[in-house]
């Protein structure tokens, strides 16, 4: 008996190259809603997020990559509330991000095609790792869904 094949979407599966700007490495300048510090990018805003107090994120923000601030991020002594805030923390950065018209834009130049992060560093909560060991792995693709999300709230095209 044949295997149910899976529906394929249109979909941007790889946050580099023409579509780096989806990256949360992309630089893109954001302030703290709550904090008032400014981040390079979403993944210092993100990793600073980690932790309440204001110094420590300010030295995360101040990391001069954001490999560097992962890394920083992978450090801390997580804040308590930390898995029930994570994803609200991230649409909070991607919402501050996607108000820059020219990247908005760019978003909605992808249409209504998937958006999902794939990656080879085991991340199948935020994307989807493409390694042999993640192959039957579920992938909740969080990132990619609130890239979506915003995408549709800004009125996505239709492609
Ligand atoms: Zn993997």
């Amino acid at each position: 008996m044949a295997a149910i094949s899976k529906i394929h979407f249109p979909t941007i599966d790889s946050f580099d190259g023409d579509y780096f700007f989806l990256s949360n490495f992309y630089p893109s300048p954001i302030v703290g809603v709550d904090d008032g510090i400014e981040y390079p990018t979403v993944e210092h805003y993100f990793q600073a997020h980690k932790v309440l107090d204001l110094d420590e994120r300010a030295k995360i923000a101040a990391a001069r990559t954001p490999g560097m601030a992962k890394r920083a991020g992978r450090a801390v002594d997580l804040r308590p509330d930390w898995e029930n805030v994570k994803i609200s923390v991230m649409y909070e950065a991607l919402q501050e991000k996607f108000k820059d018209p020219e990247l908005l834009s760019q978003l909605l130049e992808t249409g209504n095609k998937q958006l999902v992060e794939g990656n080879s560093w085991h991340d199948n909560f935020w994307g989807d790792c493409r390694c042999p060991n993640c192959q039957y792995k579920t992938s909740y693709n969080k990132l990619g869904g609130l890239l979506m999300q915003i995408r549709r709230n800004n009125g996505e095209k239709k492609k």
